[in-house]
């Protein structure tokens, strides 16, 4: 996915703001369909009866009509995507779209002579209903797009994203391995000795997200000088958030370049980042210490960070499982949890080997076996105008050593949403 910088004209805003409230309008419509479904009941209406039922929301309603019908029904194919994810279980269940939040719209259909470059710096894409609307031309944009996707972030910021599966980079052919241990104080460390962390925000940064987050709780609620003090705090976190992106895709992209075979844990990130705090009946053990550890693995952007890795290293990622990496000793095999010495130091008792904990746990990933083997390329038969996609994930079901503080296994825990990265303050609310 290439994502540019769309630049709109104030006019033009405003038409695209209307495709994404139309999108976000029918998105809901299919969501409330949904939500009324209870076992025992008929089925909830799929595509092709949403599909027919727009049609006549269409002829009823004028402010419907007025937009483009492809955004209408993008949105409902995108629900429709969005229910398949939740059934196959790599997802949640689809919810609810909010104004100021969720801005965004799909058009697909898009022909070669769509999008134009102006000059050095400039490009030019059609979007139905609005116009030409002028774009920064920060990279050459791929060829044969098909569709793209336009949308709006919390600060305010348009961006556009023409969708194409980004050519895999081709292996170095050393026959080299790499194994990737994610860490919460080390974002990454590898088996060559690397250790490497994602830039979070600067101090500076932090205490005015600090300050911003005090005012907010401060300021009455739909007031203007709570929406200044919003509008602040969306600028700075994208800032931080861009900052980490950079790193994420700077990483994958060195790791598949020096790389034949890169090994990484086999966790699944939604498991490990669910709600600590547990139910009534079974509260959560070591919930502060958990949710340290919930925000430092979504800081760390682990789970893109192995994404991007299967986007550009296609077919060489092997997932190797995760148990006792970090009490094994990566020279001799011995496992004990006293090899452990420390947060950062690794000693093995039984043949003295030294070496940071994390890099011995990266060795150990390196020499591991893969336990899942990655899908090939979903057949893009039934919706040739859909975005392409990636199989989704295979998870297995085994390996779960968790050998951070405060998770212990089979532990129950309470499935909440987590929405990405938040700001340290907990008490943020729009
Ligand atoms: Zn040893």
């Amino acid at each position: 996915m290439s994502r540019y910088r769309l630049s709109p004209t104030l006019e033009q805003e405003l038409g695209l703001l209307e495709h994404c409230a139309q999108a976000r309008f029918v998105w809901n419509l299919a969501v409330e369909q949904h939500s009324w479904w209870r076992p025992g009941r008929a089925a909830a209406p799929g595509y092709v009866e949403q599909a027919r039922q727009l049609t006549e929301a269409r002829a009823e309603f004028a402010w419907l009509r007025a937009g483009s019908v492809t955004v209408q029904q993008q949105s409902l194919r995108d629900f429709a995507q969005a229910m398949r994810n939740f059934f196959t279980g790599t997802h949640r269940k689809p919810s609810w779209r909010k104004a100021g939040r969720d801005e965004g719209f799909r058009q697909v259909a898009v022909k070669p002579e769509h999008v134009l470059r102006l000059n050095r710096k400039r490009g030019r894409v059609w979007v139905p209903k609005v116009g030409w609307v002028r774009f920064r031309w920060s990279r050459t944009v791929p060829n044969g797009v098909k569709s793209y996707r336009v949308t709006r972030d919390r600060a305010g910021r348009w961006h556009i994203a023409f969708a194409a599966i980004p050519d895999p980079i081709p292996a170095p052919g050393t026959n080299k391995v790499v194994g990737v241990d994610r860490g919460v104080v080390v974002s990454a460390a590898l088996s060559t000795g690397e250790l490497l962390s994602v830039p979070g925000p600067t101090s500076g940064e932090q205490q005015r997200l600090d300050r911003l987050h005090r005012a907010f709780s401060r300021r009455q609620r739909g007031s203007n000088r709570r929406g200044r003090v919003r509008r602040a705090i969306a600028r700075l976190t994208a800032r931080i958030t861009d900052r980490r992106k950079d790193w994420v895709e700077k990483t994958s992209t060195g790791l598949a370049r020096g790389f034949d075979v890169v090994r990484v844990e086999d966790l699944s990130i939604r498991g490990m980042t669910r709600s600590a705090k547990g139910t009534v009946d079974k509260p959560g053990r070591n919930v502060r210490q958990k949710a340290g550890l919930n925000r430092g693995i979504l800081t760390n952007g682990w789970g893109l960070l192995v994404t991007r890795l299967e986007h550009k290293a296609f077919g060489r990622v092997e997932k190797v499982s995760a148990a006792f990496t970090s009490q094994q000793c990566s020279a001799c095999g011995h496992i004990a949890p006293e090899n452990r010495k420390s947060q950062a130091a690794f000693q093995c008792v039984a043949c003295g080997f030294a070496c940071h904990a994390d890099v011995n746990a990266a060795r150990n990933i390196a020499a591991g076996r893969a336990v899942t083997a990655r899908g090939a390329f979903q057949p893009l038969g039934e919706a040739v105008n859909r975005e392409p996609q990636l199989a989704p994930l295979a998870f297995s079901s085994g390996g779960c050593g968790l050998e951070s503080p405060g998770l212990s296994r089979g532990e129950d825990v309470k499935a909440t949403p987590t929405r990405g990265w938040r700001p340290r303050h907990p008490r943020q609310r729009s």
